[in-house]
């Protein structure tokens, strides 16, 4: 264990549990140095973890939501004035840099503060008065036990996105992070626990074992997943047993379309484009991940991409103030990519390094990967098809716009997209694409506002988080009915 390495703990009914197994964190910048441990929890802390979210459901749903805002406004404040230290932390474990992790914390505070404020008005009950003196008081109450697992890109945002609206509107819950950045949220999760009463949120760490139990055990009313499409496949079917709720945040394909009056002069709007393809090294669900530029301005856009892409990009070390890309988080997703890039090369695609490499000792050290931009791949080629959740995107030529939303269209996925041109253009193409979220002129982190909701459709996902949506999305309707005639005339005596 080296001197800068912490040993998490999972929350249960309150306490601190050290687990019997530590699983080691290490940094993808320097993968030989250990950042912290993460417990390997079981199925019967897991269990536990449940069974004490449930006791604690009963009085928890009943709490004021006074109450409730208050303890979450503590919990706010603490993590704001411990962000340098959570960013540190995210940082060194996760590869990206420090300026992207601080953003991380700083959206995931946007959206509890967003949550703290509008979950009264969310709650409140709606009472339709009846013509002849009746009433129905439609109720929004909470659903029980929340299962909350989440991925490794965004782990502090993709969490908080769920304890937030799950904890104000009198749901309990277990969290369980992912092994591949387990540690800078868990300390979030820690803070938030503190303020709350036993049982109400708990943590559990683990990888698919633990995920089993928190999506099949009776005792779960909902899961709030977000991951990878497969994953979601089987945790589908794990919840069909009991009958649970869901709200699924999956995979993207995310298509940007340039179109004909793009002006591809304008250098702000291509350092847009750039940052909404590589920033966090390419590995966020809504980035874009294909660009389909208009033939007749294909070749310019092209030259003053990579003009702005180089400009931009700068690899290394996630603690240099000069650095805008760090390191991909862990092995495997390196290959993933990399199979990808090889695979459009092997069929005849150029592959051009964008940017620099400011520490090549340090680039062969780590699980790094300079940015590329693939041309000349086939439409329907894997790196155009599949999800590379990575720093490399083609570019592809399309002819007029119909072609452009045929080709955007064409996916399993429909996360976020954009569309980049005259404004009024843009908003008629945009009107088209089967996504959840479709932004102008920008993409990615860049245009998302946590007051709207965001969730994708088709295999990108199921619901929506952020906005009230992503509040009411952990309520269930309750109607409570007084009609007037309480005899019905058609039933005979
Ligand atoms: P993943 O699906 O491998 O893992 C996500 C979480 O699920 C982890 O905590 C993991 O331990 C857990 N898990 C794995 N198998 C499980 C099982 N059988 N049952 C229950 N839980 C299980 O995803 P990842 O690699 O961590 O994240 C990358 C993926 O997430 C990408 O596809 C990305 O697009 C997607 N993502 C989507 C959004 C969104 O909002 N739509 C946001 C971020 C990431």
């Amino acid at each position: 264990m080296s001197d800068k390495s912490i040993v998490i703990d999972a929350i249960i009914n309150g306490e601190k549990y050290r687990a019997k197994e530590q699983d080691p964190r290490k940094n993808p910048v320097h993968p030989d140095e250990v950042v912290g441990y993460a417990p390997l929890n079981t199925k019967k802390d897991t269990i536990k973890a449940i069974d004490v979210a449930h006791e604690a459901f009963t009085s928890w749903r009943q709490s004021s939501i006074d109450n409730r805002v208050e303890r979450m406004k503590k919990a706010i404040q603490t993590i704001k004035d411990r962000t340098p230290e959570i960013a540190e932390l995210l940082s060194r474990e996760h590869g990206k840099p420090l300026y992207d992790s601080e953003g991380e914390i700083g959206v995931s505070l946007a959206w509890m503060e967003f949550a703290c404020d509008n979950v009264k008005e969310v709650l409140e009950n709606n009472v339709e008065e009846h013509d002849n003196g009746g009433k129905t008081i439609i109720a929004r109450d909470a659903i029980g036990v929340i299962s909350a697992i989440s991925p490794w890109n965004y782990p502090i945002a993709l969490s908080t996105i769920k304890m937030a609206p799950a904890l104000l509107t009198g749901n309990t819950m277990v969290l369980k992070p992912s092994p591949l950045a387990p540690l800078a949220v868990s300390k979030v999760a820690e803070i938030i626990a503190d303020e709350f009463p036993p049982g109400v949120l708990n943590l559990v760490h683990g990888d698919a074992d633990v995920g089993v139990e928190l999506t099949s055990n009776p005792k779960v009313a909902k899961i709030a997943f977000t991951g990878g499409t497969e994953t979601a496949k089987d945790i589908m079917k794990s919840a069909s047993e009991a009958i649970k709720l869901m709200t699924l945040e999956l995979g993207g394909n995310d298509a940007a379309i340039v179109l004909d009056d793009f002006d591809v002069e304008d250098e702000r709007a291509m350092r847009r484009m750039v940052i909404s393809n590589f920033l966090t090294a390419g590995q966020i669900c809504m980035i874009a991940k294909r660009i389909y530029v208009d033939r007749k301005i294909y070749d310019k856009f092209v030259d003053k991409y990579i003009e702005a892409a180089n400009k931009w990009i700068r690899v290394g070390d996630p603690f240099d103030d000069n650095v805008t890309i760090g390191s991909v988080n862990n092995k495997k997703q390196v290959e993933i990519v990399q199979d990808l890039i090889d695979d459009s090369k092997s069929k005849g695609a150029e592959v051009i390094k964008l940017g620099k490499v400011l520490d090549p000792d340090l680039y062969d050290e780590g699980y790094f990967m300079q940015p590329t931009v693939v041309l000349g791949a086939d439409y329907h080629d894997p790196i155009v098809e599949e999800e590379q959740f990575g720093p490399t995107v083609p570019i592809l030529p399309f002819d007029g716009d119909e072609h452009a939303l045929e080709l955007a269209n064409d996916s399993i996925y429909g996360l976020t997209s954009s569309v980049w041109g005259k404004e009024e253009h843009a908003i008629k193409v945009a009107k088209h694409i089967q996504a959840g979220t479709t932004m102008i002129n920008t993409a990615a982190v860049q245009g998302l506002d946590v007051r709207f909701p965001f969730g994708g459709v088709k295999q990108s996902g199921v619901g929506r988080e952020y906005g009230k949506e992503g509040l009411l999305a952990y309520t269930e309707t309750h109607v409570i009915n007084l009609p007037n005639d309480l005899d019905l005339p058609y039933i005979p005596e």
